[in-house]
């Protein structure tokens, strides 16, 4: 694969007019570094990064609400909800420890008199998760946040909201001192294999 000189990473320069890598990712957003500083933590391959931007992060990933789920939504059975659950401690104690900010907020849910029985059955899929929760009355809820008009609520412990480019920003620094490199590539429509 052709690689554009110019590059992203900072500080890395390579030796080779035509390197090789182990492995190519492609894309640089949030699964793309996340992958790339697993790969450069716990194995020895040398990683290549393609990004079609000029810098890592700047779609999706960087345009989202920024919030650290907790798997409320997703089926029991999914493979979103597994992920969800341990990345969520994951992510907490990668913050804590990279010293991003963070803030473990909480969320409220709110819910109107006429729904109860959907309200019921959210908390049973909530017991059924073993998903932190708090039951609130209407001024419980307030005393938390008086915007909010509800009957009752679900406070869900484990939300929270977290800088998504500092976040990025660790996960680029810490794979690209480890044999990474990540570089600015137009896609191309034919990639051949080599
Ligand atoms: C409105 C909105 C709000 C969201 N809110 C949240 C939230 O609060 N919490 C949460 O956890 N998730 C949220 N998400 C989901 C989350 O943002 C995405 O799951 C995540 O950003 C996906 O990351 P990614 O790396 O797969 O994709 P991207 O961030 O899109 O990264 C893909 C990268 O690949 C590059 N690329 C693509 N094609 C090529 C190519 N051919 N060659 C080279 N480079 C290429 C792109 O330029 C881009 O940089 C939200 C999503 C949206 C849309």
């Amino acid at each position: 694969m052709t690689v554009h000189s110019k590059k992203i990473a900072t500080g890395i320069s390579l030796s080779h007019q035509n390197p090789e890598f182990d492995i190519t990712i492609i894309g640089a957003g949030v699964v793309g570094l996340a992958i790339a500083k697993y790969l450069s933590e716990e194995t020895k391959y040398s990683v290549l990064v393609v990004e079609k931007n000029d810098a890592f992060g700047t779609e999706t990933s960087s345009r989202n609400s920024e919030v650290i789920h907790s798997g409320i939504f997703n089926h029991i059975d999914s493979l979103k909800y597994k992920f969800c659950i341990e990345g969520n401690k994951l992510l907490y104690n990668f913050c804590k420890e990279n010293k991003i900010w963070f803030n473990q907020c909480e969320k409220i849910i709110v819910s109107k008199k006429e729904e109860e029985n959907k309200l019921q059955l959210f908390i049973k899929s909530l017991t059924e998760k073993n998903i932190d929760f708090e039951l609130l009355d209407s001024k419980q809820t307030e005393k938390i946040e008086p915007n909010i008009f509800s009957d009752k609520s679900v406070l869900i412990k484990n939300s929270g909201v977290v800088d998504s480019h500092d976040f990025m920003n660790h996960l680029f620094r810490i794979s690209s001192k480890n044999h990474t490199y990540i570089f600015d590539s137009k896609p191309k429509k034919n990639y051949k294999k080599s």
